[in-house]
């Protein structure tokens, strides 16, 4: 092995240093070149006027000024300058906006030997805007002004986050001002090109670039507490790169606690059950300036899986398991959430991994009957099956017995609630989902009327329902609400749940 990789290595070796003869001999053949030329630059200096510029070491050359409108010629001379050393500078005044010219300079040494230039190629632009400013700064508004150009009849103004790169047409304008309204915060760039509309469009080139440099957003700023941290998180901020995270000690100031460019701060140093403060900064540096915003609003978590302080609700989901409880579910793991799953036995069997994924993320399964019965219509025995039935096909999935009965309908009696066993859970915010079947519908249907304490119905065997559920949880998640089963709400809005009595909401008392 050793001696293959060494041959190869050899074999690349040689063909490197054949490589770089070759260019070396390449680059040696073109400085010669142009160590023997007679070189000349040429800009746009003004309003339809080229300026012409190239070095000259002696005051007895005489350099022909050439313009062609092809350029292989035919070349004309405009003028001839003679008695000159130094920097020779020649104007063509002659020209028209939008129309392409061809220049070179022939140098005359004395008896006939003369020299050519190279030719330059020149298409006639308008001048780049001078004295480019921002006159003003005002909330979300930036107003810059420039002077005039000569023959323009209008600007159009770029704008990029680099001060390089990405310059994107944000506006135009007639007059040498622009005021640009949409600007939230970061560094920002600007550049101003001056245009000619009548007859032939002609656009000139670009201004210098101004840069503006203002302070990022603030950030808005959420925790949530898992497993022995508090993760705290935040949205791209706009205009920032770079975040400092402030965490309030024991004195009450907010000391810094890490910086970093990603989106969210990770606190170990919690301990269950206090309660600890955030602020965090959004800043960034742009050639050698700082900015910062101010400190966000503070965000107090509690290092516990559910605040009791805090507002929350039970999200529960009837009719199931079934093809789309998956994607629920995983939309609440990825939000740090719990439902309520109230299932029929008979669709247990089928839809066991989603029963096992409900569960393991800390879901409740209450029992909704076998096949959906309506239990006022039955016999004391059928009820009893309804509800047994049931168990035995969640327990043997999950390895618990459901707590909670929720009646298919919502039909209860007398009888119908003391022979279930179990207390019985309605609900205080019904989405009406099955009758929709309507996104926007359900997710109104829940904003609308949502307050801490409350039990929404939805079915999770609908896709319409399956994606308001997942527009809902990280909504209400922003809200503020705590997302948790029907047994946490009881436990901490400070409820025992007695069998056969029927609870619709669980408010704080
Ligand atoms: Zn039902």
């Amino acid at each position: 092995m050793n001696r293959v990789y060494g041959a190869k290595m050899q074999g690349r070796k040689l063909t490197g240093v054949l490589f770089l003869l070759i260019a070396g001999l390449l680059f040696m053949g073109k400085r010669v070149d142009a160590q023997g030329a007679f070189t000349i630059e040429s800009r746009i200096d003004g309003y339809q006027s080229v300026l012409l510029q190239w070095e000259s070491d002696r005051e007895d050359y005489i350099y022909q000024i050439q313009r062609a409108h092809k350029k292989t010629g035919p070349f004309e001379t405009l003028t001839s300058i003679s008695g000159q050393t130094g920097v020779v500078s020649s104007y063509d005044h002659d020209v028209v906006l939008g129309d392409t010219y061809y220049y070179k300079v022939v140098k005359v040494t004395g008896n006939q030997t003369a020299e050519e230039s190279q030719v330059i190629k020149m298409k006639i632009l308008l001048p780049a805007p001078v004295n480019v400013n921002i006159v003003k700064l005002e909330e979300e508004q930036i107003k810059l002004s420039w002077n005039k150009v000569e023959g323009a009849t209008g600007y159009i103004i770029y704008r990029s986050n680099n001060k390089e790169k990405g310059f994107k047409k944000i506006g135009e304008t007639a007059k040498a001002k622009f005021t640009d309204k949409n600007v939230k915060g970061g560094a920002l760039y600007y550049r101003v090109k001056a245009v000619k509309k009548k007859r032939k469009a002609v656009s000139g080139n670009p201004s210098d670039t101004v840069s503006v440099y203002l302070k990022p957003c603030v950030p808005v700023v959420m925790g949530s507490y898992e497993k022995n941290k508090i993760k705290i998180t935040w949205k791209k901020s706009e205009g920032a790169d770079t975040y400092y995270v402030y965490k309030k000690n024991s004195k009450g100031t907010y000391k810094k606690l890490g910086t970093t460019n990603k989106l969210y701060f990770t606190d170990k140093k919690v301990k269950k059950g206090n309660y600890y403060e955030y602020k965090v900064t959004a800043a960034y540096s742009r050639e050698g300036i700082t900015r910062k915003s101010k400190k966000s609003r503070a965000c107090k978590v509690l290092a516990d899986v559910i605040d009791p302080d805090k507002k929350m609700i039970a999200l529960t989901f009837d009719d199931g398991p079934g093809r789309y409880t998956e994607d629920i579910v995983n939309c609440l793991k990825k939000n740090n959430g719990k439902a309520t799953f109230f299932v029929l036995g008979c669709n247990v069997d089928s839809y066991k991994n989603a029963l096992k994924a409900a569960d393991k993320i800390g879901c409740q399964i209450g029992n909704h009957s076998y096949n959906h019965k309506i239990l006022t219509k039955l016999s004391k025995k059928e009820i009893r099956e309804q509800i047994s039935q049931t168990d035995t096909k969640v327990k043997n999935v999950i390895g618990k017995t459901p707590d909670l009965v929720r009646t298919p309908g919502g039909a209860i009696s007398d009888t119908v609630n003391s022979t279930v066993g179990k207390p019985i859970i309605l609900w205080s915010i019904d989405t009406l989902d099955w009758k929709t079947r309507s996104k926007d519908k359900t997710i109104k249907a829940v904003m609308r009327d949502i307050k801490d304490g409350d039990i929404v119905l939805m079915h999770d065997i609908y896709e319409p329902t399956k994606n308001a559920a997942c527009f809902l949880i990280p909504k209400l998640k922003q809200e503020g609400y705590q997302l948790v089963t029907v047994g946490e709400l009881a436990k901490y809005r400070g409820y025992a749940l007695k069998k056969g009595t029927v609870y619709r909401r669980l408010r704080r008392k």
